[in-house]
């Protein structure tokens, strides 16, 4: 399969090197098998891999590679948008009744599939995905992932107290359960395990152990959970646990900070947090809608890269607003805008591509247009609605372009999404009913 049209991709940090930003005006992206056989200028592809290639002619649509999601909640999606309250509340009133309805596997799979639906709409391929406390919705998460083909991150949620009995497990099954999911799951097809404890507050000291002995034992499973959201749940950790330095040190104590741990949020967090975190090489997830809609703080971007932890974004959904990566990207723009520094859209780009890809040490396989990665391809349309149209007619560079895109796009602009080679979203055929 041959793909040209305009096409974008980055071979490193663009802040770091301008150099990185590949965009080649009439290019062309030649599929084979799951892979990216070559990449290049269209007609002068090598006639031996070429030959008798189906040829996809996007025209001025720009390819580039799929968008990745470092934080988001598959059984939130029913609770997106919910009215009123901040994060220890929102828990409270609006997720956990409904991530209790994933006990039933049968709804769980249904919203999977929604799930998975709207997220290839919104241009994204890879996600890093909190299922429920339930074994059923991981299993129904999984099965449709694998279905799909799609290269996920996911796992089942941990969480033994300070939540109602029907969304808790306890140290030993939350234990056994996410290791017998492991041995399952990890490595088979695409998909890849994330422990997953929710927070602090909802694991006992026994559970939060078993954590770390599960990230022990499998090298390379990752680990997601928050950290320092909000104000109240930070004073609320300290209580918790009055032996740890600070938030983020009750997860080291534990060992569950390094290479594959990835941590959503990190807002309120000081300067020896930024130090160890760079240190032991974990993560962070920068979720901006979901921060400016529960009012949970500015995530402080350029002094965080700085001090060196790598960074990507998550739309965090439902506490966020939006599985679009031009959301996430418009209001990380708008909360670095608050924090003295404007976010360039070739960075915004590249931490929703490869930049996103390499913090989930994945940038070896998704996230570039290049001859081996995976497959995982969107094609956007840069004049899906009037009022882009009318702002593309001023835009005079390829940052105004796409800065245009990452404040005004949102799912009408992709055209195309493909899933290791496989065209799984066309634009055309949009009709996604819900649950
Ligand atoms: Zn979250």
């Amino acid at each position: 399969m041959l793909l040209t049209g305009r096409t974008l991709s980055f071979s490193g940090d663009p802040a770091v090197d301008a150099s990185s930003v590949k965009y080649t005006e009439n290019g062309a992206v030649l599929v084979s098998d799951g892979h990216i056989l070559w990449t290049g200028q269209a007609g002068e592809e090598p006639a031996d891999l070429s030959d008798g290639a189906e040829c996809h002619d996007y025209g001025d649509n720009l390819i580039l590679p799929g968008f990745v999601d470092g934080h988001v909640h598959y059984p939130q999606i029913g609770v997106i948008a919910s009215f009123g309250t901040q994060l220890l509340d929102w828990l409270e009133i609006y997720t956990f009744p409904e991530e209790a309805r994933f006990a039933d596997r049968d709804y769980a799979e249904r919203t999977a599939k929604l799930f998975l639906d709207l997220l290839v709409a919104n241009g994204t391929t890879t996600a890093a995905v909190y299922c429920t406390v339930h074994l059923e919705s991981a299993e129904a998460f999984f099965a449709e992932s694998s279905a799909r083909n799609m290269r996920m991150i996911a796992g089942k949620i941990l969480m033994d107290r300070n939540a109602p009995q029907n969304v808790r497990d306890t140290a030993q099954s939350g234990y056994d359960n996410t290791k017998s999911l492991i041995e399952k799951w990890h490595g088979r097809g695409r998909n890849l395990y994330g422990v997953t404890p929710r927070f602090a507050p909802t694991s006992t000291p026994a559970q939060l152990e078993a954590c770390g002995t599960l990230m022990s034992e499998f090298e390379d499973v990752y680990l997601q959970s928050h950290v320092s959201e909000n104000i109240e749940e930070v004073q609320w950790v300290k209580e918790l646990f009055p032996g740890a330095r600070s938030y983020q040190d009750v997860y080291a104590q534990y060992g569950m900070l390094g290479s594959r741990a990835l941590y959503g949020h990190a807002i309120h967090m000081d300067e020896a947090d930024l130090a160890q975190a760079a240190e032991t090489g974990t993560k962070f997830v920068h979720c901006p809608t979901s921060n400016l809609f529960i009012g949970s703080g500015l995530f402080r971007m350029a002094e965080i890269c700085a001090s060196g932890v790598d960074v990507m974004l998550g739309s965090d959904v439902g506490g966020g607003t939006s599985l679009s990566s031009f959301a996430t990207m418009k209001a990380a723009y708008e909360i670095s805008q608050f924090c003295g520094y404007s976010l360039t859209p070739e960075e915004a780009f590249w931490l929703s591509t490869s930049g996103g890809a390499e913090t989930l040490s994945l940038g070896d396989r998704i996230g570039k247009l290049e001859a081996g990665f995976e497959a995982d391809i969107i094609v956007l349309d840069l004049y899906s609605t009037p009022i882009i149209r009318q702002r593309m007619n001023q835009a005079k560079s390829l940052r105004d372009m796409l800065f245009a895109q990452m404040i005004l796009a949102d799912d009408r602009a992709v055209r195309a999404t493909y899933v290791a080679g496989n065209l799984v979203h066309r634009a055309a055929d949009m009709e996604i009913r819900s649950v």
